[in-house]
């Protein structure tokens, strides 16, 4: 934050740092630390950015090809979102979630995701990657079922196993049945049959002593 003069500081946009509202806040918070006798760094390297199309497109540190670009040697996973059982109960698997991991340590390199909700996800990967993390500790933690978070560990997972062989509520094994007959109803006949189904389903969950809507 200190320019060539000294004892001027800068922050934000009149800076050749990335032009977001974080960056310039973050900036300023540490520029006011330095005037004032401190040693704050801004660490930019798990700085998440965030497209607000449709779907969202949000990305954090290293892609494929610029870790290659930095002599990286590199393991990368690219999970469909008809991997994810939120992406499937919200009818909208298009998009996918990329991981890069250092090849010999597992060590989160970077994430892009293509999906609703893109941007929500994305602080998730910012935190491991600040923890140092590796795609198997993020493969190993629990995320919440039905959250589209969630698939970043199914996509920490395939570094290790395939997704669609997963066990009960780490993957599609464990996608609830009326899930599943959403997914096969692609037209409009079939997703009124399916919902009837899914009706009649819901009723019987109300009999089972499991959590409503589960099959294993
Ligand atoms: C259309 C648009 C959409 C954006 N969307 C996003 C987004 O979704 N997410 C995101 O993170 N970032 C977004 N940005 C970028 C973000 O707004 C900037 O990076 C951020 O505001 C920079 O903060 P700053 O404090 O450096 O500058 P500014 O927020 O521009 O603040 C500078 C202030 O200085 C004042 N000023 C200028 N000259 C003088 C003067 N001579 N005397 C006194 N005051 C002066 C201005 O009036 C202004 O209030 C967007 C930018 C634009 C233009």
């Amino acid at each position: 934050m200190q320019t060539n003069v000294p004892g001027i500081y800068a922050a934000g946009d009149c800076t050749d740092q990335p032009k977001f509202v974080y960056v310039a806040a973050a900036g300023g918070s540490r520029a006011g630390i330095n005037i004032t006798g401190g040693e704050a760094m801004l660490d930019l390297g798990a700085m998440p950015v965030v497209i607000f199309t449709d779907p969202q497109v949000a990305t954090v540190g290293l892609t494929e090809e610029r870790a290659t670009t930095q002599g990286l040697r590199v393991d990368t996973r690219v999970l469909s979102l008809d991997s994810v059982p939120r992406a499937l109960v919200n009818f909208d698997t298009a998009g996918f979630i990329k991981m890069v991991a250092e090849q010999d340590s597992g060590r989160l390199l970077g994430v892009q995701a293509v999906a609703a909700g893109a941007g929500e996800l994305i602080p998730t990967a910012v935190m491991a990657m600040q923890a140092n993390m590796t795609v198997q500790e993020m493969a190993d933690e629990l995320f919440p079922y039905l959250t589209m978070v969630e698939g970043l560990k199914l996509c920490a997972q395939t570094f290790i196993r395939d997704v669609a062989q997963l066990s009960c509520c780490a993957g599609l094994g464990c996608v609830p049945s009326s899930v599943g007959m959403l997914e096969q109803a692609r037209q409009p006949a079939q997703i009124r049959d399916h919902a009837e189904q899914l009706d009649q389903g819901l009723e019987d969950d109300d009999n089972d002593s499991g959590p409503p809507g589960f099959r294993q």
